[in-house]
């Protein structure tokens, strides 16, 4: 199975996505924890990546594709579920070509919804460096400007879980649309 998880930050992606990538038997593969990884390792590319992630904008769509390609080609990735990526056309777009050229492609695409309000609450309660009101209210326009734009691009292939409610009932939704949408498909 090849999922995509998109959502506002906050919907709560990162939690689903631990409980699906055990339940599926697939790798969680996010792309903000690959990243926050560099950084905390130094290398080249979390150093170049640390002010985009300080300020809530996205790091530019080169040298993510780059870092995502470099995981999707590890072998315990032939099913995947993707955390946090793609949030621009430009990376959808890299990664169908990617997948295009293995010959697969994209099972589904689960968006996670929540009111802004929501979100913002559980983020200023996380407290993760870039947890500040501003930072988050940044990555809330960046969202709306640059990600939801993917949901009209997944049309065919998107499911939706409204993510507000326990962390199990959330799941255990996500999952049902999965079967759902699994039966459908043949
Ligand atoms: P959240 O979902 O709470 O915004 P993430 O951990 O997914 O948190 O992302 C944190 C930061 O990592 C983003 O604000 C951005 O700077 C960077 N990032 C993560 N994924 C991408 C991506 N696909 N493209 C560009 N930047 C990204």
């Amino acid at each position: 199975m090849r999922l995509v998880l998109i959502g506002p930050p906050g919907a709560g992606k990162g939690t689903q996505a631990a409980i699906l990538s055990d339940c599926l038997d697939i790798p969680h593969i996010s792309t903000g924890d690959l990243f926050r990884d560099h950084v905390t390792r130094r290398t080249p590319l979390g150093r170049d990546a640390q002010r985009y992630l300080d300020t809530g904008e996205l790091v530019p769509d080169q040298v993510t594709g780059d870092m995502v390609r470099e995981r999707l080609a590890q072998s315990d990735a032939r099913g995947f579920l993707l955390d946090g990526f793609p949030r621009t056309v430009a990376q959808a777009r890299g990664l169908s070509a990617m997948l295009d050229a293995t010959g697969s492609a994209l099972d589904a695409v689960l968006e996670f919804t929540a009111p802004e309000d929501v979100v913002v609450t559980r983020l200023l309660n996380r407290g993760r460096p870039d947890d500040t009101e501003d930072v988050i209210r940044h990555r809330l326009r960046v969202y709306r400007r640059q990600t939801a734009p993917l949901l009209a691009h997944y049309s065919g292939i998107l499911l939706t879980v409204q993510a507000v409610g326990p962390v199990e009932v959330i799941a255990a939704r996500a999952m049902a649309c999965l079967l759902g949408a699994g039966r459908r498909a043949g």
